[in-house]
Parts: C-alpha cells; structure tokens; sequence
C-alpha cells in the first residue's frame, strides 16, 4: 500500500504485515507469550534493542495490526488497543493527570467518562469542570494554573452538541493543555480530530468502527510520539489490554466501516426529516438538518452527518415510552453505532446516574429519545417509527 494511499484503501490494508504463510487477513495470534530465539534475543527484546514480541500485554501482532490501522486512519504516530472504550477513557485520564490536577471536559460528555472522574478520580484528588464546551469562552474562563487535559465530544452523547476543535486546539495550546478527542460518533471517516489539532484521539469501538455489536472495545491514538510511548507505557502497566481474538474481530468489522457509515448517515439524513416534518414529533437534533444549532460547523468540521439523532416526542416521556415500547423494527437496547438500529431513553438509561441538575445543564431532557440509526431500509424504519408514533 502506498503511503498516499486513499482512505478505503487504508481502511482495507492499513496495519496488514505480508504474513510469512501467506494469509491474506491478519491471523489471530492467540497466545500469552511468545518463545526467544535464543538467550541474547529475549535480552535484547527487553532491552527494546529487537523489537520482537514478548508477552501479549506488552504487545501482540493481531492487536498491534489494529493499532496500527486506526492510527493510521486518524493520522496519528501510533495506536493503543484496550479492553473498552471506558478502558481507553481511564488510560487517557491516567497518563495525563495527577494528584492536584484539573481536567475540563464536556457537560454533555458520556455519562461513565465523567462519572468516573466525580467519583473514582476525586478520591486521588483530581478535579474537573463540566461545561458546555460547544461554547468556547466558557471554557476559557474555566482553565485553572493545574488545568491539564481539555477533554471533549463532539457531536456529544446525547445531546449531538457540536463543539469547534480546532477552536479548542488553539485554547489548548495556549494554555499548555493536552486537547483530548473522544470521536467515537463520528469515526476516523467523518472527522479527523489530530488533523484540527487535537494531541489524542480516542474511541469506543464497540460502536462504529467495529460496527457489528458484537464486540466490546477501545482504541486511543497520540500524535506525537512522546505522548505515545508514555500512554503506551501506562496502559501495558495497568493492564487494560484488549484480547487478540477481540482484536481480529474489530479489524474485521473496521474494513467495511466507510460503506457502513455512508448507508446509515442516508438513512439518518432521510428520517430525521421525515421525524422533522411529523405532527407527534416536538424537536428533532441532527447535525444534517439545518435546524441544527450548528449546522454550519458540523459540514466544516465533520465529512458528513453521522447516524446519531435524538428527538423528542409530544407528550413528554410517556409518551416518549410508548414510542419505544411500539417500535418492532428498531431494537430498545444502549449502544450505537451498529448495523441495526437501537433506540434508547437517555434520562433513564445511558445517563441515569448523572444527577438530575447536571442532566438539565447538560441538555439531556426527560423528554429526548435517541436513535441510533443502522443500514437496513429507510422505509422500513420510517414505517416503524409511523406506527408506533400513532400509538404513542
Ligand atoms: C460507548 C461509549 C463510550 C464507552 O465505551 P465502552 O466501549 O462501552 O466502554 C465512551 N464514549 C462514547 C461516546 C460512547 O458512546
């Protein structure tokens, strides 16, 4: 593959090394350890003077295939696979704060990321501020002489807030902070974060990139190489690390995830106008609908809408119920990202242990449905939600 190299083809061969045997897919090297040549060749692979493998939490050819792509699809110098997207969350929080240090993030951000700094980092004594980072004076005004890490999402889980990254990369650089990029919604095909001057980049991959909901995983990506082979070093230190077989499946979902996330970004744009135009419908927020607050930011910072939309129904969150217990089509299950479409109720699920207040500031209303929409039908689904929009 040549370096230049368009994105679908990386998609299909980046992190692929020509395999001595001849398998065209990356094999799954399902093993704990790995056997020395000779006495020298262990020294030397600890010694990092030989870079071949030695155990598999400090590293393992079908995960570092993984790495190796997604680093290579968001542009960065290297890739961290991890057990989970929350996995990928703690490892960014572990490398870049400390006891005393301060990490401003989004309101919006989603629910465990932060619930795990309220509750687990405060006890190590790291603070943090939530704010509406789509508004960047806000954000300004909360950088403290220990800030460190400015964390944000965009779109933002559920609110589909749209915050400016590369407007963030200018504060960030300012005042020293590592701009820190959970882009989960969007993937590498929609949105490139260290291209806009973010340091990290980071995803769940339970959700897009893998594809199928099949699989629970993270990855993170550093720009600079610094950044790098100190996460690097935290991570195979506390051991978050993503199985081989976990690994194989997710470059096995990740080939396809253009052509998903093309069919499913239709779907959304059509039924999200078709929800717009419907009498039982309050509010819809997609970033492809001009109606979107920040429309116009979405198309310059992201390739195209996504497949993420949340809605609110007339009648509130009876009504709002009704709906999802009458959909036969679209499943009533958390997650996103799939090829099946998911709906859920934020409030009362994925954000349920965010306290009430936050919720209200973050924008997540009792009344918001979200909808995750997958690559089936367009059709099919606007006739699912229709006839369980007549019920509700
Ligand atoms: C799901 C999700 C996470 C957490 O990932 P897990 O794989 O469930 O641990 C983090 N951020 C976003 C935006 C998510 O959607």
């Amino acid at each position: 593959m040549k370096k230049n190299s368009g994105f679908h083809t990386r998609l299909i061969h980046a992190g692929h090394k020509k395999d001595p045997l001849g398998s065209v897919t990356t094999p799954i090297y399902q093993t704990s350890t790995f056997e020395f040549e000779n006495a020298q060749h262990g020294a030397d692979c600890f010694a990092g003077t030989s870079n071949g493998y030695i155990y598999t939490r400090l590293g393992n050819p079908t995960i570092r295939s993984l790495e190796d792509a997604v680093a290579n699809l968001e542009g960065g110098f290297g890739g961290i696979a991890v057990a989970s997207g929350m996995a990928a969350v703690t490892t960014m929080y572990m490398t870049f704060l400390s006891a005393g240090s301060h990490i401003v993030s989004s309101a919006a951000v989603y629910g465990a990321s932060r619930t795990v700094l309220e509750k687990h980092f405060s006890r190590f004594g790291v603070e943090a501020t939530f704010l509406d980072t789509s508004k960047l004076e806000l954000i300004e005004a909360a950088i403290r002489p220990n800030t460190k890490v400015l964390y944000i999402e965009t779109p933002a889980n559920p609110t589909i807030a749209i915050t400016d990254i590369a407007g963030c990369a200018d504060i960030a650089r300012k005042h020293n902070l590592k701009l820190v990029v959970d882009n989960t919604f969007c993937s590498p095909y929609l949105q490139r974060p260290l291209e806009l001057g973010a340091d990290v980049v980071l995803h769940s991959i339970t959700k897009f990139i893998n594809g199928h909901a099949d699989v629970v995983g993270g990855v993170l990506v550093c720009k600079t190489e610094e950044d790098y082979k100190f996460m690097y070093n935290v991570m195979t230190s506390m051991g978050p690390n993503m199985d081989p077989h976990q690994a194989y499946l997710v470059s096995r979902g990740l080939k396809t995830l253009a052509i998903r996330m093309e069919r499913a970004q239709e779907n959304a744009l059509k039924i999200a106008q078709w929800l717009e135009n419907h009498p039982k419908i309050a509010w819809v927020l997609y970033p492809g609908l001009p109606s979107h607050p920040q429309h116009e930011l979405a198309k310059q910072q992201m390739k195209g809408s996504g497949a993420l939309m949340s809605f609110g129904v007339k009648g509130g969150f009876e009504a709002g119920r009704k709906l999802m217990d009458n959909v036969q089509l679209a499943v009533l299950a958390v997650s996103l990202g799939g090829i099946e479409t998911l709906i859920q109720h934020p409030a009362s699920m994925t954000h349920a242990k965010v306290a009430a207040e936050a919720k209200l500031a973050a924008g997540i209303t009792d009344d918001m449905v979200r909808y995750s929409v997958g690559i089936e039908d367009a059709e099919d689904l606007i006739a699912d939600l229709e006839q369980a929009l007549d019920k509700a």
